[in-house]
């Protein structure tokens, strides 16, 4: 059996170490120079390949569950340690390499090709794939080559100075695919940045929710970094994908500063009323949050500082403040594109797969895995899982066709 893995990805590497390990001919193309440049850059160089806890997909959940029932945590477990690579759980049932590593990844799927001799081919850019009798015909810009089955992994569109330039999807659509409409996920928010001028780098503790009109969209809580264009962070970018013009962003800051709600807030403003009376202003917030951050609080409730005396505050101040700490609003004008967004949502239509083999129902021998699926995964090893559990499952599929 000769297989060609178009991709040299997460599910690529899966997919070629998986089925060369099973017995076919298998060659990995790649069109940049090395294999395996995204898996470097993921969880900030740490790479969270998996999480033991609930599946948690916003996109494609149903056949992302599917994949993950037939490889998740056990079997890819079972992979790695096949591989050579030591595991290490953290907090949320985030797994790493026990290296602490991503390259210590790559390294030990670098030498599982190896290994198995799978015939690595970079700098092999795929531009068409055509069935032709018992096979395909794989074609790049140097040349054409035959195989019996293909396995596409070339990702989504996101950063695609990592690789991923989402230029397998037109292949796939002139095959008959449909193309579910791209779009950058987890990725950061832009929002009007009147309110949040001079306190870009401050992180915080917030409940954030994308409000639309009367309706919550979504909510997530953890740190918020903000940043010249507007907000960024793990729980920020989870809400990126329900981020629109006209929604929101709401941050409730109250948790974060110890308060349980507003009014125990209102009540403590009160209280440094009464007992600072005489400090300027703008130590109103000390000991709650950075003094720049209080600077941007206090004008968003409308609090003038110059020549001001603490004492001087008035009671419906106070209650304008806390009802700032408790939302915080940043109406929303956009989210940053593939260029920053660390996966991309959209993709090939699953419908149009077998979720048990991840073979294509309209073009029988072909089978593709990982992102560039219409699947995406919060933060949290989950986009990584289902790439490397679609991948084994792929070059499983077609072994097991074989036999
Ligand atoms: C900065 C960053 C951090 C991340 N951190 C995490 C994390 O910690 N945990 C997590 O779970 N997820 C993380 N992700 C998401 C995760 O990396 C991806 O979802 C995952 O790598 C997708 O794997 P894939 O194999 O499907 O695609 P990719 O890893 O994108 O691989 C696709 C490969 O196909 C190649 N290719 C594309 N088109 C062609 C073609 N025409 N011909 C030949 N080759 C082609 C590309 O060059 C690329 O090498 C992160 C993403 C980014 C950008």
């Amino acid at each position: 059996m000769e297989i060609i893995v178009i991709g040299g990805g997460a599910a690529g590497m899966a997919a070629a170490i998986e089925a060369a390990g099973l017995g076919a001919k298998v060659t990995l193309l790649e069109r940049m120079d090395r294999i395996g440049k995204k898996l470097l850059a993921t969880g900030n160089g740490r790479c969270n390949l998996m999480n033991t806890g609930a599946p948690c997909y916003p996109g494609g959940e149903a056949f992302a569950h599917a994949v993950l029932d037939r490889c998740g945590v056990k079997e890819q477990t079972a992979f790695w340690h096949e591989v050579g690579l030591r595991l290490r759980e953290e907090d949320g049932g985030r797994v790493y390499p026990a290296s602490g590593q991503a390259s210590t990844v790559l390294d030990a799927l670098r030498l599982a090709l190896e290994n198995r001799h799978v015939d690595v081919m970079t700098g092999a850019a795929v531009k068409d794939i055509r069935p032709c009798k018992h096979g395909f015909t794989v074609v790049t810009e140097e040349q054409s080559l035959r195989c019996d089955k293909v396995i596409l992994a070339g990702g989504g569109c996101a950063q695609p100075k990592l690789g991923s330039d989402g230029s397998l999807w037109s292949i796939m659509e002139k095959l008959g695919h449909t193309l579910v409409k791209p779009k950058p996920a987890l990725t950061q928010i832009m929002t009007e940045t009147l309110p949040i001028k001079g306190i870009s780098g401050i992180r915080v503790k917030a409940e954030v929710a994308v409000v639309k009109g009367a309706s919550i969209l979504h909510q997530e809580s953890g740190e918020v970094l903000f940043t010249d264009y507007g907000v960024s962070g793990v729980c920020v970018m989870q809400c990126a994908r329900f981020a629109e013009q006209g929604s929101v962003i709401r941050l409730n800051l109250l948790r974060g500063m110890g308060f349980a709600d507003a009014k125990q807030a209102e009540e403590e403003i009160l209280r440094r009323r009464d007992t600072w009376a005489d400090q300027p202003m703008e130590k109103l917030m000390t000991g709650l949050c950075m003094p720049k951050l209080a600077g941007s609080l206090c004008m968003e409730a409308g609090i003038r500082f110059r020549d001001r005396v603490i004492g001087s505050l008035k009671i419906s101040e106070a209650a304008v403040l806390a009802r700032v700490l408790e939302a915080f609003q940043l109406p929303v004008k956009g989210v940053k594109g593939f260029e920053t967004a660390q996966v991309t949502a959209g993709g090939l239509d699953v419908n149009e797969f077998i979720r048990e083999t991840m073979e294509s129902r309209l073009v029988p021998g072909l089978y593709a895995a990982g992102e560039m699926l219409d699947v995406d995964g919060t933060c949290g090893g989950f986009n990584l899982m289902f790439a490397f559990g679609s991948g084994l499952i792929a070059a499983r599929a077609c072994m097991e066709e074989k036999a």
